[in-house]
């Protein structure tokens, strides 16, 4: 964990873009609640291939310019072209962004053609040839290995590579299990590989939800966690208490072994994101 801990501690803020005027106007008052934990900046998800890209641009748009926060919109790059991106990265340089998450994504089912762009180390090389240092460009990591990562080895040294392209720091994918932070980053010790690598933190607020995504994204809920959540059942607000204990908890481990940082995967709410950041002692 060595690497990690020459690194100023901050914390960062993950929203969706919202698709209904009830969305909009909801995300607004929780941008104004979760400012009060002085995020450095605040990302916003893009729909890969879908039809939500206009609302992150909005989404953006109304955080550069309406807030006093900054905005780092994502940008997948799956089905795209070098035009369309550009297009993009124009967009967000005239709004004075500075900071950029460059993803692939995940094909939708249908679509078939992977555009211009086969990894995300292909548009970070693409971001800098043309726009040099304009945006600070995070990347995404998983301790947990990517679900098509053959294995562990495959996954760093894929990860090494996208580093190697330009990337200036990483956002994990969740996880509940502090030792998979802890081996991913000592793996990449090993590698050579040395960027800030900020762990995701979802916030537990419902177990279905949670579950089914978990499944998607390949994050693990340790089986103590669920049979745990489990035992809830109907108990919502015994079920927010528990997940805020267990979230504050392997943050706080986190921030105590040196992590540069929480990203919160806020999903656009503000408890109990607000709760968790609150509750943390940073260095
Ligand atoms: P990559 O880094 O390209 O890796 C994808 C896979 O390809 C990995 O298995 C890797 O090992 C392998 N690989 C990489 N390079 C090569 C190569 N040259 N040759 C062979 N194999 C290779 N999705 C969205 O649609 N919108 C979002 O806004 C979004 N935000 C996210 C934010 C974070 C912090 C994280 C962790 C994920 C996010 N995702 C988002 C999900 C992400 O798009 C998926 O996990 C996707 O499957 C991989 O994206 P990546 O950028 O990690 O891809």
């Amino acid at each position: 964990m060595q690497s990690q801990q020459k690194y100023a501690q901050k914390l960062s803020l993950e929203f969706f873009p919202p698709r209904t005027e009830k969305g909009t106007e909801k995300l607004k008052s929780v941008i104004q609640d979760l400012g009060a934990i002085n995020p450095e900046y605040m990302s916003v998800t893009y729909g890969a291939g879908g039809t939500t890209q206009e609302k992150t641009v909005e989404t953006v748009r109304y955080i550069q310019r309406e807030t006093p926060f900054s905005a780092a919109p994502h940008l997948t790059c799956i089905g795209a072209t070098e035009e369309s991106v550009l297009h993009l990265l124009n967009e967000y340089e005239a709004m004075g962004v500075k900071r950029i998450v460059a993803l692939r994504g995940d094909l939708p089912s249908g679509m078939m053609d992977p555009g211009e762009f086969k990894y995300a180390s292909d548009l970070v090389a693409f971001i800098k040839q043309q726009k040099g240092d304009t945006f600070h460009l995070e990347v995404a990591a998983y301790p947990e290995t990517h679900p098509q990562a053959r294995n562990c080895d495959i996954g760093i040294k894929w990860f090494k590579h996208k580093v190697e392209q330009g990337a200036d720091s990483a956002i994990t994918q969740y996880f509940f299990n502090f030792d998979s932070y802890r081996y991913f980053i000592d793996n990449c010790e090993k590698n050579g590989i040395d960027l800030p690598i900020i762990p995701g933190i979802m916030p537990i607020t419902n177990y279905e939800n949670l579950i089914r995504f978990s499944q998607g994204c390949g994050a693990e809920v340790p089986r103590w966690l669920k049979c745990r959540l489990e035992s809830f059942d109907n108990d919502q607000a015994g079920l927010l208490e528990f997940g805020q204990d267990v979230v504050t908890e392997l943050s706080q481990k986190l921030l105590d072994a040196g992590a540069p940082g929480i990203h919160f995967y806020s999903m656009n709410n503000t408890q109990p994101t607000l709760a968790i950041a609150q509750a943390l002692t940073l260095k």
